[in-house]
Parts: C-alpha cells; structure tokens; sequence
C-alpha cells in the first residue's frame, strides 16, 4: 500500500506483480540460501522486461548492479528446473556486482552452486537448469 502511494505522488508507475511462478522459484532458492547470502539476495528486485530485450533464444534474464535482475517476458511458462536455475545464476550476478567483484560466467556458477547447494548445469537450448541431464560446467562455447 505504501508502495503504491509513493508511486502515485512521484508519478512511477507501479511495476506488476511478478508471476506465481518466479515468486515460487524465488522463495524456493531463499529457503536453500546460505545464511551468508540471504541479506543480498533480499535487496535484490526482480522485474519482468520487454521481448526485444532478450534476442538470442537462450537468453532468460540479465543482472544489473542496481541490484536488479531482468527477465524475460515468458520466463515464467518455463520448466522449473530451468527458472530456479536462470534466477539461481542472476543472483549470484547479484551478489558479485553489489560486492564489486570482476568474474565470468562460470565463477557465477560455482559461487551459485555454493549460494543455494545446487548444481547450475546447460540444456540442450544452452540455458541453465538443475535438471541432472544438462552439462557442467557451463560449455566454453558460451560468451
Ligand atoms: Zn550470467
């Protein structure tokens, strides 16, 4: 309610709720959070972007240093596997950026595989998942 009242007075408008579905996956990997991580995670928001942001079909989601991670549109209609996996990646871009730290995209994974206790592995499409018949680590292929 506050937030909504700030938004009217500053002319914002208020963002959508986010999908049962990330809210589900994001709980999920709260739950799993280390004790450690669990005040970064919680800074970080969440917001559902635009298609044309995400133009490689493998693309799900980005992090930026607000802390906030972008998804893509249709990220939610995706199996579970795939979406704790995408957000499990994108937080620990999250953890980085807020502490400064220079890494690749592997170093993303390991610090997430540690975050949540999983395994970040890639499907046949190239994106992450936990599902134990995708790869790791991530293929050098990938930027
Ligand atoms: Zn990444």
């Amino acid at each position: 309610m506050l937030q909504r009242v700030d938004a009217e007075v500053s002319g914002r408008r208020t963002p959508p709720p986010l999908p049962r579905e990330l809210v589900d996956a994001v709980n999920w990997l709260a739950a799993r959070c280390q004790r450690s991580h669990r005040n970064a995670m919680a800074g970080v928001e969440i917001v559902v972007g635009e298609a044309r942001e995400f133009p490689q079909p493998r693309d799900f989601a980005y992090c930026t240093a607000a802390p906030q991670i972008t998804v893509r549109p249709t990220l939610h209609e995706q199996a579970k596997h795939r979406i704790r996996a995408v957000l499990a990646h994108e937080f620990a871009h999250a953890y980085l950026l807020q502490h400064g730290v220079a890494h690749t995209e592997r170093q993303c994974d390991a610090l997430a595989n540690v975050m949540f206790g999983v395994v970040i592995r890639y499907d046949r499409d190239d994106t992450q998942t936990l599902s134990t018949r995708g790869v790791a680590p991530r293929p050098s292929r990938l930027a």
